[in-house]
């Protein structure tokens, strides 16, 4: 594969551009230096700090316009229904039955999750919008654009890895999910992750990252390092939902150099067989 003097491939570039994280290209060295390893990406020509304002905002309600009559028969989402190991399908049909939360009672269907049964990487995220809840997959709509080619910059795709939600039912307005609808529902991601075996889990935005390392410290503070799950016992890396991205351009750069570190993290992990 062609690689720029940045290290990324031609397609990483694409992509990123298509994230609008801007890349530099590094000058070759006047002199060849042997030993010296350099930094996946220049600096980002991006700065801008961490906002707790709207962070808390990630899923900000949409315009206050009448609900829209329900279409006769949401599209069913292809990835959504394919089928998967015995004990997987097993645990979706008990969570499509689930009426443990006060959410079942505004959905349409419940979100499982979609992608690779036996993928090495998990994203998740805190609850399905709207068209999530109509398409009964996860990350769908332009934030779901936006994972779709942070993915790519990753040379990674839906089908590779697997993408799910803390909980599985659409709290209504888009709004976050309160923390008993959260911990009513993380038993059936817990056993997801059991049953997939992910070696190391991506935290989008600030309910998913809060929920799985068991804190109440902001996403802006749980970025930027590899953190271990007790409970999980496998490796997490948090970072902004791309909801939050599409708002906030500026972090786009953050959240990148969050991906580069779980990409290494992942080659440590392989190499070490963990
Ligand atoms: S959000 Fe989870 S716990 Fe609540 S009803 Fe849906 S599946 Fe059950």
């Amino acid at each position: 594969m062609s690689r720029s003097p940045s290290g990324l491939s031609t397609a990483q570039r694409d992509l990123l551009h298509l994230m609008d994280v801007r890349v530099w290209k590094r000058r070759p060295p006047e002199e060849p230096a042997a030993h010296a390893e350099p930094p996946p990406l220049a600096p980002p020509a991006i700065s801008g700090g961490f906002s707790a304002h709207a962070e808390s905002a990630e899923r900000s309600a949409p315009p206050a316009a009448a609900p829209s009559a329900s279409p006769p028969s949401p599209p069913a989402s292809p990835l959504a229904a394919a089928a998967g190991p015995p004990e997987l399908e097993a645990l979706k049909s008990t969570v499509a039955a689930c009426t443990a939360c006060p959410l079942h009672s505004g959905r349409r269907q419940t979100v499982f999750g979609v992608g690779n049964p036996n993928a090495e990487w998990m994203f998740v995220g805190e609850g399905p919008g709207e068209e999530e809840d109509r398409r009964g997959e996860p990350f769908v709509g332009r934030a779901g654009k936006l994972l779709d080619n942070m993915l790519r910059a990753m040379e990674l795709d839906r089908a590779t890895v697997y993408i799910a939600n803390i909980v599985k039912c659409r709290p209504p307005g888009n709004r976050n999910p309160s923390p008993e609808e959260a911990a009513a529902c993380i038993p059936y991601l817990h056993r997801q992750i059991e049953l997939i075996g992910p070696r190391l889990i991506v935290a989008l935005g600030a309910v998913a990252a809060q929920r799985l390392l068991d804190t109440d410290q902001p996403v802006g503070a749980l970025r930027g390092a590899l953190r271990r799950s007790a409970a999980l016992d496998r490796p997490v890396l948090a970072t902004y939902h791309p909801a939050y991205l599409l708002r906030s351009p500026g972090q786009k750069r953050k959240a990148w150099d969050d991906l580069q570190l779980a990409m290494r993290e992942m080659e440590a992990l392989r190499a070490g067989g963990g």
